[in-house]
């Protein structure tokens, strides 16, 4: 998929704690794909998610200078950009979905006026890191920056007109059921969990 040294190590550490499976895999869309991840898993290994958190944290620490929080979506996200915050010694909030709506919860009391990097699991559609964007705009949030640990959109959608920073920017192949090169050698089809739902 990649031959960067670097993206060969995120790659890894994905695959150590079984984010990254390879396969043959039915999306959520229907077509079908040789890789699927599964993120739930990043949450399940701690001490995985940590080495992978390290390295997010590096980028940020060398790419944003000055600001108050962590925001990150909830939830597979909330364990990621905690951990990131703990990491950069900055403030944490996550936001919500209540009644369709993202929000922040009243209790975050220093939100407000601040200035955020946002921090989420995987980008695909960049549809829920918009809905952080307006959310935090709605706070009087300034945003910083966004980063993803993986862009499966291999750097295609810029949120906003703001460049989205990646551990990973990989575009996963997606193959119509009638042209899908694993269907014709007959591999079996795999139909993961509902996790990669965007
Ligand atoms: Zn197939």
């Amino acid at each position: 998929m990649t031959e960067n040294p670097h993206d060969q190590l995120v790659l890894s550490l994905f695959k150590e704690c079984d984010a990254l499976l390879q396969g043959h895999f039915k999306l959520t869309s229907g077509k079908h794909s040789e890789w699927y991840f599964e993120k739930i898993r990043l949450i399940e290994k701690p001490a995985a998610l940590e080495k992978i958190v390290d390295l997010l944290v590096e980028k940020i620490e060398a790419e944003v200078p000055d600001f108050d929080y962590v925001v990150s979506p909830a939830y597979g996200a909330i364990a990621i950009g905690f951990l990131a915050a703990l990491k950069l010694g900055k403030g944490f909030a996550f936001t919500q979905r209540s009644e369709e709506k993202m929000t922040v919860r009243s209790g975050f009391a220093g939100l407000d006026g601040s200035r955020a990097v946002i921090v989420e699991d995987i980008l695909t559609t960049g549809g829920s890191i918009l809905e952080v964007l307006a959310c935090l705009k709605e706070h009087g949030v300034t945003t910083k920056g966004i980063y993803v640990l993986v862009d499966r959109s291999g750097g295609a959608v810029p949120v906003e007109g703001k460049a989205v920073g990646s551990l990973l920017a990989l575009k996963v192949e997606a193959f119509e059921p009638d042209a899908c090169p694993f269907c014709k050698k007959g591999l079996p089809l795999t139909k993961p969990g509902a996790s990669d739902k965007k």
